[in-house]
């Protein structure tokens, strides 16, 4: 078994969408008959599509709007905007549903369609798969001629979104302050939101990489490799902060005034200490991420549920559960008063309002909470059975605690193991956390022991 980069050029389905190479696996006809399978599966309703700023994305907007017609969709067409501005049109406009055209925080190569309920979350597991059922039928039934109807442009997104985080957070009070934020968007969706947000707070807004043109400066995963240039230019202005967005503006990341570049995680643990000092309450994450979140709960007496790794699934449990606070460890915040998505957007707004209420820098905040280290890692595996795998751990940890509800999580004295079949690759993940970094990587020499 090897450690494997895999860059496949299948495509990859699953019950959250559609994702592939552009040119390769992802071609217009996929993604139109994908578009015809989503109108059938919403009835012949009204459709918001939106983009994110990659140079695909004029190819594959076309596809959409046929496959949407054609099943007898009328369509919105709201244009450039983050996903979760998106997701926030579909609810306002009372839409059928809506469709994303984003590879998110993949490499520029790549492209992925999302699609979206009625109240602006992500298709939940059983309607991804009936929306698979309808794609894999040979012929999708459509529409006559005279039964086509319209594409309609709309450019309220931005706006609607930018309003909706604004009533959220104590503008005044983030505006005294007179912050100065460096704004790294990618050259992605949120060119225009996110610079535009802070200065509407009254803050000084540093546009760096905010050109809508999708040619992309460095990899869109706001992961720390790739704010190297956001740390030096949050240093050279003298920043108070400085935030990063993936392509789509679901996530953001955060570099302190000192230029430390903090793991993406922290944006949640921020976002967290925050809501819970004002008001207890459930947070939600998947079991991959980091138990820092679970300490911080734990000081306010407040506790954090789990669940399966995937924005859907914590976006549902905490719809059900009103949470108070929740999302992932990638730099995904989900907060309920402006919707139950991930919005990097709405994330940025709370944390400068957290920097505005605490009278202390962010490199203090971050440096404040509980901290681990995590290994993760993939392995190829392509011809194992996941359940023997999960026989032979139950056997192997007999009296510790084990969690299987997605893989397995195995949560020993000195960290915690999570292994989990990829539902899109053949690989498996394998995160491992612990106190030290040694014991992190002790835990994972287990793991791959067991495999
Ligand atoms: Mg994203």
């Amino acid at each position: 078994m090897k450690i494997t980069e895999s860059r496949m050029s299948s495509l990859m389905v699953s019950v959250s969408g559609v994702r592939g190479i552009v040119g390769e696996a992802l071609i217009p006809e996929v993604v139109a008959k994908f578009s015809a399978a989503f109108g059938r599966l919403t009835q012949e309703g009204m459709i918001v599509v939106g983009l994110d700023t990659r140079t695909s994305n004029q190819m594959f907007r076309y596809a959409v709007f046929s496959g949407l017609l054609s099943s007898g969709c009328e369509v919105v067409d709201v244009g450039v905007c983050p996903t979760p501005s998106l997701q926030l049109m579909v609810e306002k406009l009372e839409a059928g549903g809506g469709i994303a055209i984003t590879g998110s925080h993949n490499p520029a190569e790549w492209n992925a369609l999302k699609f979206i309920r009625s109240d602006g979350l992500f298709l939940y597991p059983e309607q991804g798969k009936r929306l698979l059922q309808i794609y894999a039928k040979e012929r999708i039934p459509r529409v006559k001629w005279d039964e086509i109807r319209q594409v309609h442009h709309d450019n309220l997104a931005i706006e609607n979104h930018l309003n909706k985080v604004l009533n959220t957070v104590p503008r005044r009070k983030i505006k005294d302050r007179r912050f100065k934020v460096v704004l790294d968007a990618c050259n992605g969706a949120a060119s225009l939101i996110s610079p535009q947000l802070i200065r509407r707070l009254g803050c000084e807004a540093i546009e760096l990489n905010c050109r809508p043109n999708g040619i992309f400066p460095h990899p869109p995963e706001p992961t720390p490799s790739n704010l190297k240039q956001l740390s030096e230019v949050v240093k050279s202005e003298g920043a108070d902060i400085g935030f990063a967005h993936d392509a789509d503006a679901d996530r953001v990341a955060v570099v302190t005034e000192k230029g430390e570049i903090l793991s993406e995680d922290y944006s949640l643990l921020l976002a967290t200490k925050f809501v819970l000092s004002k008001r207890k309450g459930l947070v939600v994450t998947n079991l991959s991420t980091t138990q820092a979140l679970d300490d911080i709960a734990g000081e306010f007496s407040s506790s954090v549920q789990r669940t399966k790794v995937g924005d859907i699934h914590v976006s549902r449990q905490m719809k059900e559960k009103k949470a108070v606070i929740g999302g992932e460890g990638n730099g995904g915040v989900i907060i309920p008063e402006v919707h139950y998505a991930r919005d990097g957007i709405a994330a940025i707004a709370l944390l400068l309002e957290y920097l505005a209420e605490a009278n202390e820098p962010i490199s203090k905040l971050a440096g404040e909470l509980p901290r681990y280290y995590m290994v993760k890692k993939k392995l190829e595996f392509t011809k194992g059975d996941f359940s023997l795998l999960k026989v032979r751990l139950k056997e192997e940890f007999k009296g510790e605690k084990l969690d299987f509800l997605d893989g397995v999580k195995i949560t020993l004295k000195e960290g915690w193991i999570h292994i989990r079949p990829s539902g899109t690759e053949p690989v498996i993940r394998i995160i491992t956390e612990a106190k030290t970094r040694k014991e992190a990587e002790n835990l994972y020499q287990l793991a791959l022991g067991l495999i």
